[in-house]
């Protein structure tokens, strides 16, 4: 377990709504570290609809969920959060009042003041193939992501998917490993044809293999896979001989670890009050889709609103002694000092 990051707030979820708290936090001087469990910012607009044009975001008659994403990010640049990708946060503990100790799967430990719940929908959770006993081998054998790229040097990967993800770490993983073999139900990817084209370039030079088929069974012991049977479209059975199964198939929605943290629940949403969106919980906050309240609308404005209110409260948790000035970044230089524009 590493050593505690201390920070005033921590965020969890860096979609939109994460990412604007970072805005509203950082005007009353309150910093900000994010925890996503996807290896890229911006939530639901990176991972579901970056392509995808949003027209109610007020001001911005049409930007692409890749486009606010950007936007954000450097709308919160002279703030300069922290964002720990790839990570899960699992526990929170009461440590004061308010102040929690926060661990993410990876074993990253976070004490702070306040903890911002953007959580979505809940974590994104990679699809498991239908392969039976496939369980046994996840965390030993198999992987639904790649965090550490060294551990699969010199090993036989059978990587399966169609899509970016499938496409990218094959070819990112194809100098360091043993062999590659890219698993796919038909010989039609929808991942960028740049990709396609480099991979069906190094199956060509002999560099790699390419099946088309599904896997149907696993075989190995102790978690340690030795190999997989896969099954093509002409139903001919064959083994693919491997020590890691990476498959790629697509994320899911669940809420995850968020139930376990002791806020109250009303189906699979956080209740808030709504003067600052804080949860049952004194000090944790629940904005974005996250969140329940009456008349409550899943949209982004909403939760842009929502990390608007939750800042002020939660600058009387980081500053109890301070006043709140209210001020407006048109007017107010100690405001554009901080945004680095006065
Ligand atoms: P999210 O964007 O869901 O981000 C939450 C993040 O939290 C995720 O990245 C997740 O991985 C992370 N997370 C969850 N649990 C954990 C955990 N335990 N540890 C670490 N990380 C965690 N809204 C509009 O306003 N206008 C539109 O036009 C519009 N179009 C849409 C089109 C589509 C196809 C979809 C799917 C949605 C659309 N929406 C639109 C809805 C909008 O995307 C959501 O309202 C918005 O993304 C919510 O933002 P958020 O920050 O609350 O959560």
């Amino acid at each position: 377990m590493s050593e505690a990051i201390k920070t005033d707030v921590l965020i969890i979820g860096a979609g939109p709504c994460g990412l604007f708290a970072v805005f509203e936090l950082g005007l009353l001087d309150i910093k900000a570290h994010l925890v996503d469990i996807l290896d890229k910012i911006g939530g639901q607009c990176a991972e579901l609809y970056p392509e995808k044009p949003i027209y109610d975001i007020p001001g911005i008659p049409f930007v692409t969920g890749h486009g606010l994403t950007e936007a954000l990010l450097a709308q919160i640049k002279p703030f300069n959060p922290t964002f720990h990708l790839n990570e899960m946060v699992e526990k929170i503990e009461k440590i004061g009042d308010p102040g929690f100790r926060v661990t993410t799967d990876a074993g990253q430990v976070f004490e702070c003041k306040v903890v911002v719940v953007s959580a979505g929908g809940g974590s994104f959770q990679p699809k498991r193939p239908p392969v039976p006993g496939i369980e046994a081998y996840e965390g030993t054998s198999v992987y639904y992501s790649v965090r550490r790229m060294e551990q699969f040097r010199d090993k036989n990967l059978l990587i399966v998917g169609g899509g970016d993800s499938a496409l990218d770490w094959t070819l990112n993983l194809q100098p360091i490993a043993r062999r590659v073999t890219l698993l796919h139900r038909r010989d039609d990817f929808r991942a960028a044809p740049h990709s396609v084209e480099q991979m069906r370039a190094l199956v060509s030079a002999g560099k790699m293999d390419l099946k088309i088929g599904q896997v149907t069974g696993l075989e190995g012991e102790g978690g340690m896979l030795t190999g997989a049977t896969v099954k093509g479209n002409d139903n001919a059975i064959a083994r693919v001989s491997c020590d890691n199964l990476l498959p790629f198939f697509g994320l899911t929605m669940k809420l995850g670890p968020v139930a376990n943290w002791g806020l109250s629940l009303q189906n699979n949403l956080v209740p808030v009050e709504t003067s600052a969106f804080e949860t049952s919980v004194p000090g944790i906050f629940a904005i974005g889709d996250i969140n329940t309240y009456p008349g409550k609308l899943k949209l982004i404005l909403c939760g842009f609103h929502e990390g608007a209110l939750m800042a002020q409260k939660a600058y009387r948790y980081v500053y109890p002694d301070k006043r709140l000035v209210f001020q407006y970044t048109t007017s107010s230089s100690s405001l554009q000092k901080k945004l680095g524009v006065h």
